[in-house]
């Protein structure tokens, strides 16, 4: 099936409220093109370096989603560059994006992203070291969260929305605090195989790789 016949298979199952973003990682610019010939304006890469390259050799009016294990010493490159970090996964990290962001005066927007199954494999913040890291976030001047992320483990339906509706049930408790610098506006999770189990716990973002563009080499 062609990309475009796929966009329109999913756009045609989800709601109009929720995001479909397209995840080109390792994919040509021809393949992106044809997405944003049909009205796809959202791309996501797992790459610094990837990302940084299709954003200067594309259409400048796309949003560039950054949701890869980001290194510390690669922030610099997205300052910019990206529209939103959907990975942000540790202290360190955190205050290195703080740092390169005031650099350039500029505002780093990003998703704190939970490893709700506590996977080893995984990065992200634990639920019970949130409250710390919010604390942190509190105290920073050029982060700010506008959600969560989620990467769950591998699991049939049922566990996946058990996954899901843990993360919105965070989700849904950090938005009733009213802490500084956070704000749950974007809830990113589901991939190609469980996007629809994610909406129905209610994601508003969902992340579409294999789904859009056919399967990866790499
Ligand atoms: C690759 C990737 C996706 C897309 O995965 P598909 O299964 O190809 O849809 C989504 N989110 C993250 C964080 C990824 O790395």
């Amino acid at each position: 099936m062609g990309i475009k016949k796929n966009i329109q298979n999913i756009q045609k199952e989800i709601p109009k409220d929720v995001t479909l973003i397209a995840v080109s990682k390792t994919k040509p610019l021809e393949d992106l093109l044809e997405a944003y010939d049909f009205g796809i304006r959202d791309f996501a890469e797992n790459k610094v370096q990837e990302l940084v390259f299709k954003e200067e050799n594309f259409h400048k009016d796309v949003r560039w989603h950054f949701i890869g294990l980001l290194q510390t010493n690669k922030v610099k490159h997205l300052v910019n560059k990206v529209h939103l970090i959907h990975s942000l996964s540790s202290i360190s990290l955190l205050l290195k994006i703080e740092k390169e962001f005031q650099k350039a005066d500029e505002i780093a927007n990003t998703l704190i992203q939970i490893n709700i199954g506590k996977e080893e494999s995984k990065s992200g913040i634990l639920e019970e070291e949130l409250l710390d890291f919010i604390d942190i976030v509190e105290k920073c001047k050029f982060v700010k969260a506008k959600g969560l992320m989620v990467i769950i483990p591998k699991g049939n339906d049922e566990i996946n929305k058990c996954y899901f509706n843990k993360t919105k049930k965070i989700f849904d408790e950090l938005k009733e605090k009213k802490y500084k610098n956070i704000s749950m506006e974007i809830l990113s999770m589901g991939m190609s195989n469980d996007y629809k189990a994610a909406i129905d716990e209610g994601s508003t973002l969902i992340r579409i790789g294999t789904g859009i563009f056919g399967t990866r080499n790499i």
